[in-house]
């Protein structure tokens, strides 16, 4: 045994250390030179373009994102809602309630109270429907499927004659044939669910030139209906409104569904 001879523990020892020197050495190369080859490679590959609104990903670390599921294409939502405008007569604030009862009753109120019935109804179906007012400002070019003006006759006593409901449309119309169907519709299933006669001798001026009629688009359908009058109707009006809600919607239904 000599001075440089090594106990085998010693030259055991002395192999690892200089294996270990190797390897650190090998990570100390091989790390930045991976490094340089990723950068290399990002600025050659172009990004890859990535679902919409997911990430952009450089194409060499790419494989580290999740994979993206491709979306289902969705259906364009539309833009023409199924709008129906109602105007209940007389509301809002002017001073014309309409025909007046002895007992204060007014058609404003008997107006009002059936237009949101129907609207209630027509929302039930899916549809959207504007409440206006008698001069409302948004009849302004209105556009809908159809806008009708809901009105009562007088509450004064005329004759026995004085009983049923009146529909109208604008006598210079834009659209004759869907505003005929529109109040043959309304006349036809108004009168089988009410049992209201059809009151065809008193349409007056006022009702083919309802003011409505000239705000609205003229592409937009427009009627006018008179309930019933107050006075020998009354007690259907104001006891059964919704047996005329029903008989007004049913109409409408009938219009939009291309009848009668
Ligand atoms: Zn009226």
């Amino acid at each position: 045994m000599t001075l440089h001879d090594k106990p085998e523990s010693s030259l055991f020892r002395w192999d690892a250390l200089n294996r270990a020197r190797q390897i650190a050495l090998g990570v100390v190369i091989l790390v930045p030179v991976m490094m340089v080859v990723l950068l290399v490679c990002a600025l050659v590959v172009p990004p890859s373009p990535g679902a919409a609104g997911a990430p952009h990903v450089w194409a060499p670390l790419a494989f580290l994102m999740p994979p993206t599921a491709t979306p289902f294409p969705t259906a364009t939502p539309t833009l023409t809602p199924l709008r129906i405008g109602l105007v209940a007569g007389h509301s809002g604030r002017y001073n014309d309630p309409g025909a007046v009862c002895a007992d204060g009753l007014t058609e404003a109120q008997v107006n009002r109270d059936i237009a949101e019935r129907v609207a209630s109804l027509l929302q039930i179906r899916g549809y959207t429907v504007d409440l206006l007012e008698e001069f409302d400002p948004r009849l302004t070019n209105y556009q809908a499927l159809l806008l009708l003006s809901i009105h009562a006759d007088s509450c004064e006593y005329i004759n026995e004659e004085a009983s049923g409901f009146k529909v109208a449309r604008v006598l210079d119309s834009k659209v004759p044939e869907a505003e005929d169907r529109l109040v043959h519709c309304l006349i036809d299933r108004y009168a089988r669910r009410t049992g209201l006669r059809f009151h065809a001798n008193s349409i007056t001026p006022d009702m083919t030139s309802y003011h409505g009629f000239y705000e609205i688009a003229s592409s937009t359908p427009g009627a006018i209906i008179e309930t019933g009058f107050l006075y020998l109707d009354r007690e259907i009006l104001t006891q059964q409104p919704d047996l005329i809600a029903q008989g007004i919607v049913e109409g409408i239904i009938c219009f939009l569904l291309g009848g009668p």
